[in-house]
C-alpha cells in the first residue's frame, strides 16, 4: 500500500508533541551517526493508550523522517494510524518489549558496528570503562536467531534492564523517554569503543570492583533527573545550528 498525502486527515496525530520528539530522535541518531541507512528504528509509547507506540514507516533515512512517516501500532502489531509500510523487525520486537517492561515509553535500536562486535563476544559488555558504569548489572543479551521476523518471547526479562545487547546483531537502549534511550544508546556506544581499543592493546585490564561499580553506576543514575535531557536540549541545539549555518 503506497503512502498517502501529508494533507491527509490520516495524518493528524492525536499526540503531536511526542510525534515530533520522535522524529527529532530520528535527526538526532543521524546526526550522531548511530543510525545503519533505513535499517533501524526507534519507538515511542503512546501516553494516552499503553498499548500502543508511535515508529516510523519503512522507508526514509533516519534524516528524512517527517511527522508524516510516523505510525501508530498495538503491541500485537495492528496499524492504528498512518501509512501501512513498517519494518516487521521493528513490529515483533518492540510489541514484545513493551509488553515486557510496563516501565519502559521508548526504545531505540541501533546496528553500530563496536557495539555488534561487543555484543557478539564471550562476556559481552565488560566493565572498563565510565561509560560502562552505568550498565553495569543492567544488561540483557538476547541470542541470534535470524531477522526477528515473527512475534518474540521474552526480551527484557528484568526491570534493571536499561539495555540489550542482540548478539552478531546489535543493541536497544530504552528508558522512561526518548532522550533517556539516546542517553543509553550514546553511553554504550562509547563502552564498546573503549572496551574494543582496550582489548586491541592485548594488555590485562584495571577493572573497577564490584563495589566501586555498583556506586559509580548509582551515582550516574541519580546525576540529575531526567537523564539524558540536558544532552538531548544541547544536541537539539547542535542539529538547528547545523541547519542554518
Ligand atoms: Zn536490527
Amino acid at each position: 500500500m503506497t503512502a498517502r498525502a501529508a494533507t491527509d486527515d490520516f495524518f493528524e496525530h492525536d499526540e503531536p508533541e511526542l510525534v515530533q520528539s520522535l522524529v527529532a530522535a530520528h535527526h538526532l541518531v543521524a546526526m550522531l551517526g548511530l543510525d545503519d541507512l533505513t535499517y533501524t528504528h526507534i519507538s515511542v509509547r503512546s501516553r494516552i493508550n499503553h498499548e500502543c507506540y508511535y515508529i516510523a514507516r519503512l522507508g526514509p533515512l533516519f534524516s528524512q523522517v517527517k511527522s508524516e512517516d510516523i505510525i501508530k501500532l498495538s503491541l500485537e502489531g495492528k496499524f492504528i494510524s498512518g501509512p501501512y509500510s513498517c519494518n516487521i523487525t521493528g513490529q515483533n520486537l518492540y510489541g514484545a518489549l513493551y509488553r515486557d517492561r510496563p516501565d519502559v515509553h521508548a526504545a531505540l535500536h541501533t546496528h553500530t558496528p563496536d557495539v555488534i562486535a561487543v555484543a557478539s563476544l564471550e562476556g559481552g559488555l565488560a566493565n572498563y570503562s565510565q561509560f560502562s558504569m552505568v550498565f553495569y548489572e543492567r544488561v540483557g543479551y538476547f541470542p541470534y536467531d535470524g531477522l526477528a521476523l515473527e512475534k518474540q518471547g521474552v526480551l527484557s526479562n528484568s526491570a534493571q534492564q536499561v539495555a540489550l545487547l542482540m548478539e552478531s546483531h546489535g543493541a536497544i537502549t530504552m528508558g522512561k523517554t526518548l532522550h533517556e534511550a539516546l542517553f543509553y544508546a550514546l553511553f554504550l556506544e562509547k563502552a564498546a569503543q573503549v572496551q574494543l581499543k582496550m582489548m586491541a592493546t592485548g594488555i590485562k585490564p584495571i577493572i573497577p570492583s564490584p563495589e566501586v561499580s555498583r556506586r559509580a553506576r548509582d551515582q550516574m543514575i541519580a546525576f540529575e533527573p531526567d537523564l539524558g535531557r540536558r544532552d538531548w536540549e544541547a544536541l537539539l541545539m547542535r542539529l538547528h545550528a547545523k541547519r542554518s549555518a
